[in-house]
């Protein structure tokens, strides 16, 4: 057996501990005698796989009490629909902040079931910044504000929790998620489809106020009805069981490498490496504003495109894979979530600087 380091944004790399123990457990989840994703969503083992998960969680991110964590299918994209569908009432507006390809589908989507404002949007900058908080143009009677803490495909990462007074921020936490603590009590919605930080496709979390469910369009669908969802556990119908037992696990290795500060402290250590390297560097560079990049995504290009099959083939070979960049963006992207270990980002700038001897 090998395994590569694996630097895919999505669905991405996972702990090799979570996949071990999955292995272990594959064929007799705990006697059992049957796997997980064998067995009745109501019975007493999966019930007891998803609260686990789901109070893992709880204590993780600190959720207060009066929030509901929810495990949804439609996965994030799900969510640019279900957060208007359950906040929007008729006539009502909400304002997007836009700062990347997943904010603009967000606010996209929102246009379909109210009026979604764009308060602000960086991408006059090719979305290499973030628009300063001064220069938001929120609206007066807004239900919402949703913005993109963390910029997959261009690498811009919000450093702070913006401040929106009272009205609820809803934030798509898709690819930063459990990379960081976060004050939940200032957001009124979080979302994050897992397969980029916490598990596998095929599952979407949902942190929603107890006091924003139970509005929900009459369109909305059942399964995408915060309220209903609460009230049946999430298991309004079947969930995606195995997703949600994996995300249970990578909960636990969380807990187990010392929770969120922690990680914070390793991911803060990895990104910083990586973006040092390609600041020192003449031939790779990367476009984002130092003050928001991402710690997560680093996109970088190289001095000449001509050489970029070059260097996929070879780091390829030199057991580096998926690095190459959104085809919006174009050059490389090291994605370095929570699973990446420290070595991988190692073996990543090492293999640069020998590319670029090489080729520079
Ligand atoms: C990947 C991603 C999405 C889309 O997630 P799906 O689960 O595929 O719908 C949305 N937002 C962000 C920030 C992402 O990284």
């Amino acid at each position: 057996m090998s395994r590569v380091y694996n630097f895919s944004a999505g669905p991405a790399t996972l702990p090799v501990e979570v996949l071990e123990k999955a292995q272990s457990e594959m064929l007799d989840w705990q006697g059992t005698g049957m796997s997980v994703m064998e067995m009745s969503h109501r019975g007493k083992a999966f019930v007891s796989i998803a609260e686990d998960a789901t109070a893992r969680l709880r204590r993780l991110l600190d959720v207060p009490d009066d929030y509901s964590i929810l495990f949804l299918q439609g996965g994030a994209a799900g969510q640019f629909a279900g957060v208007p569908l359950n906040l929007l009432g008729e006539g009502d507006t909400a304002d997007y902040i836009v700062t990347g390809n997943w904010g603009k589908k967000a606010i996209k989507e929102a246009g379909k079931y109210g009026t979604a404002h764009k308060a602000a949007s960086s991408e006059d900058s090719s979305f290499t910044t973030v628009p300063p908080r001064a220069q938001w143009q929120l609206s007066d009677r807004s239900r919402y504000v949703h913005y993109t803490p963390n910029e997959t495909i261009q690498g811009v990462e919000f450093q702070e929790t913006p401040d929106v007074g009272d009205v609820p921020l809803v934030a798509d936490m898709s690819s930063n998620f459990l990379s960081r603590p976060v004050d939940v009590a200032r957001h009124g919605v979080i979302y994050a489809g897992a397969q980029k930080n916490a598990g596998p496709a095929g599952i979407t979390m949902v942190i929603v106020r107890n006091d924003l469910m139970g509005r929900a369009q009459s369109a909305c669908p059942m399964v995408l009805d915060y309220k209903q969802q609460a009230d049946a556990d999430s298991m309004l119908n079947t969930p995606s069981c195995y997703a949600w037992y994996i995300c249970g696990l990578t909960f636990e290795w969380l807990e187990n490498q010392g929770g969120l500060e922690a990680i914070e402290a390793i991911n803060k250590r990895k990104a910083a490496k990586l973006y040092d390297f390609i600041d020192g560097s003449d031939f790779y560079s990367n476009p984002v504003d130092p003050a928001v990049r991402s710690r997560m995504n680093v996109p970088f290009l190289l001095a000449d495109d001509a050489l970029n099959a070059g260097f996929l083939a070879q780091a390829e070979e030199a057991g580096l894979s998926t690095l190459k960049g959104h085809r919006s963006v174009g050059g490389m992207r090291a994605s370095i979530y929570n699973a990446m270990p420290e070595a991988g980002v190692d073996a990543l700038i090492d293999f640069m600087r020998a590319f670029e001897k090489e080729n520079g």
